[in-house]
């Protein structure tokens, strides 16, 4: 009995060792293949960083931009981090600081899969002091034809 046992051992070794190329070749294979749902978390997560950081470069390259605000998605799928972040205003090239002690320049840029991945958030733009009153006449470049402006 001891001997039939060893030999099952052995036996079941050798098939083991025999298949076990074989096995892992697939368990690889597996691996590569994303299941739908994943895709789409990972194709939203790196969508909605590279929207937001061209979003700030935009900001920056406008020389108007002086700060900007966090706005959550506002609905029972946003995080309670990012809900606490809602309208946080911070300087252009300030970070946000989440309560979990992520921080980062805007949504799906706070470093961690827990903060960023399938985030909704924006990002809005605080125009600088002067922004917000009205051109003078001077500021409208020449050959404008003044009367038109008015219209
Ligand atoms: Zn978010």
């Amino acid at each position: 009995m001891a001997v039939h046992q060893e030999k099952a051992v052995q036996s079941s070794r050798g098939r083991l060792k025999h298949r076990r190329p074989d096995a892992n070749r697939r368990v690889r294979a597996r691996r590569r293949v994303l299941s739908p749902g994943k895709a789409e978390a990972i194709a939203r997560t790196q969508v909605i960083k590279a929207y937001n950081q061209g979003l700030e470069e935009g900001f920056r390259q406008s020389g108007v931009v002086s700060a900007k605000v966090w706005l959550a998605a506002l609905d029972d799928r946003t995080r309670p981090t990012h809900l606490e972040l809602h309208e946080t205003q911070v300087g252009l090239d300030e970070d946000f600081v989440s309560s979990s002690g992520a921080s980062g320049p805007g949504p799906g840029q706070l470093g961690t899969a827990e903060e960023d991945i399938s985030c909704r958030c924006a990002l809005e733009a605080i125009l600088g002091d002067d922004s917000d009153s009205e051109p003078s006449f001077e500021e409208i470049p020449s050959g404008v034809n003044e009367t038109e402006v008015l219209e």
